[in-house]
């Protein structure tokens, strides 16, 4: 579980009740009528004023800005902040708890004058309090952050100092043209958990112009933004390409992020990562402010996997502009989004859980030295409960069991297991294999299509018979083998569905293709499995399972 990460701006900033919280923002109030205030969004000193009043109201910071650098507007960064802090937090390898946070470190390219994002993310993520100590508190998170730029760095530097953050962020001044990732920044860390890039978004002054006319850019920062911060040669495609390939030979660093100004880099970006053989990847959209819309790429050649309920707009819910959630998703990996099998019979939730763990607990001996684990996910199963849904199964994988040739090779083992006896016993205290796979798989209800025009259906209640949905999550894969994850995935996944329905079946009295845990009626022949396959009626956000 997530600890909670606060957004203030949910709900549109009432500029009165600001000024009163800040005085020295009541100046630029401008009335709209009703009772109503704004600011003159053309005015340099009102935009830096109303900046100035909510990282002072709402975070306790205090900046210091040049007069000729970019003005961060504070909801648009700290949407940003958010989305690479969950995406730290929920793939860390110590899950976090609301109590204790797992130190993570941050890097920030081109964090510019006013040092905006670590300065957001060490407030975010505060110390937390040490009830036992009387040395200073555990801080969860420390910021490295780069800029070529000495002008901007020195107001960097006093700005982390006003906010007493320097045990927190680091600032280093880097080459233009050499490494995005230098040396000297990355390489006395031993592990960093993720990067983030407000890059410069712009290859020309007559694209800037054009983006302008397309109002792609907030209208107040090209007043203030400083060549370096708008313009590198080549522009975001060019910046975050030399990212991408200089991620390939850093292995201790986690999940890369760039911010995007403009939709149409995002394919050029994917498919250079998939050029590079790199298939743990993603692009969304952040919340967007106002009429502009930021996207994001992220992508890591580690075995976690892009956590899809970070997307935004959600691709599997019904979203606000189906279009630009429909172009999104289809440069998503197809593994991303999560599998969805409906059991081909109605029944109870206790009955889809029992077959479900029924199947697992038949692989679980077919392997040794925990080739395969599962346990209930407890936490989601205490959502679940409370909003009256499904519970979830999480299955770890270090080899794989459940293939028909596996579980042939598990069966002949079997019969001539004993005398080897010793030896088994041996291997048994060698050190586990990596993993290969872990997965999530939740037992929801379906819900009938709505009826027109009614109120929302209820879930069939939990007593009585009704549709049931199995949904699968990749969590995890093989950072060394990303082909066998995804096809251990896609294996164990069919696997489970097709042996899953087959037992609610059988629950239901209505007979099976094969009796289950008798080794030969687990053998399909090519056209029972072409069958069953058809009966699946995998919904797949990608690929069938
Ligand atoms: N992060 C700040 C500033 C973004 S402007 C914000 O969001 O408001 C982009 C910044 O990237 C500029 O400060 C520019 O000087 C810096 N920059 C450009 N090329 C860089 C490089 N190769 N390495 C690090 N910073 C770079």
């Amino acid at each position: 579980m997530l600890p909670p990460l606060r957004n203030p701006y949910t709900s549109p900033t009432d500029f009165n009740d600001l000024a009163k919280d800040v005085p020295a923002f009541a100046p630029f109030l401008r009335s709209t009528g009703g009772g109503r205030a704004s600011i003159d969004w053309q005015d340099d000193a009102a935009v830096r004023g109303l900046t100035s009043a909510l990282l002072k109201r709402d975070f306790d910071l205090e900046i210091d800005l040049p007069p000729d650098r970019l003005c961060p507007t504070v909801p648009s960064r700290l949407e940003y902040v958010l989305f690479v802090l969950r995406l730290a937090l929920l793939t860390a390898d110590t899950p976090s708890t609301s109590s204790t946070a797992p130190q993570l470190v941050g890097l920030d390219i081109g964090t510019g004058a006013s040092c905006i994002y670590p300065l957001l993310a060490c407030r975010t993520l505060p110390p937390t309090s040490s009830s036992s100590s009387s040395c200073s508190p555990p801080s969860p998170l420390r910021m490295l952050a780069t800029d070529i730029d000495p002008h901007s760095l020195s107001y960097a530097k006093r700005n982390v100092a006003c906010n007493d953050l320097q045990e927190r962020i680091r600032l280093f001044e880097v080459e233009q043209e050499g490494k995005v990732f230098p040396d000297e920044v990355v390489g006395g860390e031993e592990r960093i958990d993720f990067t983030m890039c407000n890059p410069p978004f712009y290859a020309s002054e007559e694209e800037i112009a054009s983006s302008l006319a397309a109002k792609e850019l907030e209208p107040f920062a090209v007043c203030t933004g400083a060549p370096n911060e708008m313009l590198t040669t080549g522009g975001e495609v060019a910046f975050v390409s030399r990212m991408i390939v200089e991620s390939l030979s850093l292995p201790h660093i986690r999940w890369f992020t760039s911010l995007f100004g403009k939709y149409s880099s995002l394919s050029p970006l994917v498919a250079l990562l998939k050029h590079h053989g790199i298939g743990n990847y993603a692009v969304t959209a952040l919340p967007p402010q106002g009429q502009t819309t930021r996207w994001v790429v992220v992508w890591s050649k580690g075995g976690r996997r892009f956590p899809p309920e970070l997307l935004y707009p959600s691709s599997f819910a019904p979203s606000p502009s189906p279009s630009s959630s429909a172009s999104l998703t289809r440069l998503l990996p197809p593994s991303l989004l999560p599998s969805t099998f409906h059991l081909p019979h109605p029944c109870t939730l206790s009955t889809a859980r029992a077959a479900l763990e029924g199947v697992l607990s038949e692989l679980v001996p077919l392997g040794k030295e925990g080739a395969l684990e599962w346990s209930w996910d407890e936490v989601a199963a205490e959502e679940a409960e409370q909003d009256g849904d499904g519970v979830a199964v999480r299955v770890r994988a270090r080899r794989n069991v459940w293939s028909r040739a596996a579980r042939r090779a598990a069966a002949a083992a079997a019969t001539v297991e004993s005398p080897a006896a010793g030896a088994s016993a041996s291997a048994r205290q060698a050190a586990p294999p990596p993993l290969l796979l872990e997965l999530r798989i939740q037992l929801l209800p379906s819900f009938p299509p709505p009826p027109p025009a009614s109120a929302s259906p209820a879930p069939h209640p939990a007593n009585e018979p009704g549709p049931v949905r199995l949904v699968s999550t990749w969590l995890s894969g093989s950072p060394a083998e990303p082909d066998a994850g995804r096809a251990a995935y896609t294996g164990l996944w069919g696997f489970v569905v097709r042996k899953v329905g087959e037992r609610v079946r059988v629950a239901d009295g209505k007979g099976a293709t094969g009796t289950e845990g008798e080794g030969e009626a687990q053998e399909e022949t090519e056209e029972e499995g072409e069958r069953a396959g058809k009966r699946r009626r995998v919904e797949v956000g990608g690929e069938e399972a």
